[in-house]
């Protein structure tokens, strides 16, 4: 079993993500870290993450027990905005293509299926995932869960600039010309602006549940 799970920056989808994979005996593959860790690769090398032949370099590199995968500092907001340029690289999304379908074709630890979360699961890496949920909440509503989020680890943030830093990454993301960020034709949209976490995660599980068949959501 694959569930893909799409959408904008903090729009929940990673927590989603989580609770899903435990809830259906899956493996769980947060793709963000991935185009992070690059991005974060690039920036150490003290390059440019526009600079295409450098980015694809350091895409084929990462391998799947990278410790970098772990650094704690693949969380900020540098890595955030570094990833999204990366991101843009076709060479980089080439090459982090193999490395998605082999997590979700062979699920590490024996795990019954596969969630991957990101921005072109349901449209790209897995177009025939067997559920595909897009999750997203007005710019205002992630921006200020963002805010939270820093806040609550001690990050001193300014509210505009999350706002414009969410605003940017979202205009990279969704107007690249490489599997930009859109739901797949066939995603269960889930606008979570007006919902707690435990409301979005009841409404996926009864989606993934009659999507699949699976008596796991009980
Ligand atoms: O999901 P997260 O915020 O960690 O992703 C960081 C960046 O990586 C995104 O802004 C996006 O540019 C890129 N990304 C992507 N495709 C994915 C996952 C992430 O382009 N499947």
């Amino acid at each position: 079993m694959v569930i893909a799970i799409d959408g904008p920056a903090a729009s929940g989808k990673g927590t989603l993500a989580r609770r899903i994979a435990a809830r259906f005996g899956c493996a769980h593959l947060d793709t963000g870290q991935l185009y992070r860790a690059v991005g974060m690769a690039v920036l150490r090398a003290d390059k440019d993450p526009a600079d295409a032949a450098f980015a694809a370099l350091a895409a084929r590199a990462l391998k799947p027990d990278d410790a970098i995968l772990a650094d704690p500092e693949l969380r900020s907001d540098g890595a955030a905005q570094a990833a999204s340029k990366v991101a843009a690289v076709p060479e980089v999304r080439r090459a982090l293509l193999d490395f998605q379908r082999s997590f979700a074709a062979r699920p590490p630890g024996g795990a019954a299926g596969a969630v991957l979360d990101g921005r072109d699961i349901g449209t790209v890496v897995c177009p025939d995932a067997d559920a595909k949920l897009y999750v997203t909440a007005s710019v205002e509503v992630r921006a200020q869960r963002r805010l939270k989020e820093l806040r609550e680890r001690g990050i001193p943030a300014i509210p505009d600039a999350v706002l414009e830093d969410m605003k940017a990454r979202d205009a990279r993301d969704s107007q690249r010309a490489v599997a930009p960020l859109k739901p797949a034709g066939d995603a269960f949209v889930l606008d979570t602006s007006a919902m707690t976490a435990d409301e979005a995660f009841e409404a996926a599980v009864a989606f993934i549940a009659s999507a699949t068949g699976s008596a796991a959501a009980r």
